[in-house]
C-alpha cells in the first residue's frame, strides 16, 4: 500500500502520489527554524499494513491495517473431475501418476 501526501499553503497546492514514505517539514523565520518534522512510512508484512508516523525521530503513532485473505497460491489437481488440492507437481496425493 502506498501512501499520498498533499501540501497545502496560502497560495499552492500539490499532490504528490505513490510513496514509501512522506515526509513534511515545517519551518518558520524564512526556513532556518524547523517547527515540525513530520514523516510517515509504511511496511509491508504478509498479514498487515504497518504505518508509522515520527515527529523528527520519535515515533508517535502507529497504524496496522490487516490485509484482505491472501491467495494461498495453492493450485488443484488437474486430474479430470478431481477437486483436491495439488501437492505432487499438478496432482494431488491420489491422482500422481507413477
Ligand atoms: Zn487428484
Amino acid at each position: 500500500m502506498l501512501m499520498y501526501c498533499k501540501t497545502s499553503s496560502e497560495r499552492a497546492s500539490k499532490g504528490q502520489g505513490g510513496n514509501k514514505f512522506v515526509s513534511v517539514e515545517i519551518t518558520a523565520d524564512e526556513g532556518n527554524t524547523v517547527m515540525l518534522q513530520a514523516t510517515m512510512e509504511c511496511e509491508e508484512t504478509p498479514t498487515e499494513t504497518i504505518y508509522r508516523l515520527f515527529n523528527g525521530d520519535i515515533q508517535v503513532d502507529t497504524l496496522r491495517v490487516a490485509k484482505g485473505k491472501q491467495e494461498t497460491g495453492e493450485t488443484m489437481c488437474k486430474q479430470r473431475n478431481c477437486k483436491n488440492v495439488a501437492t505432487i507437481g499438478d496432482f494431488c496425493n491420489h491422482c500422481f501418476p507413477f
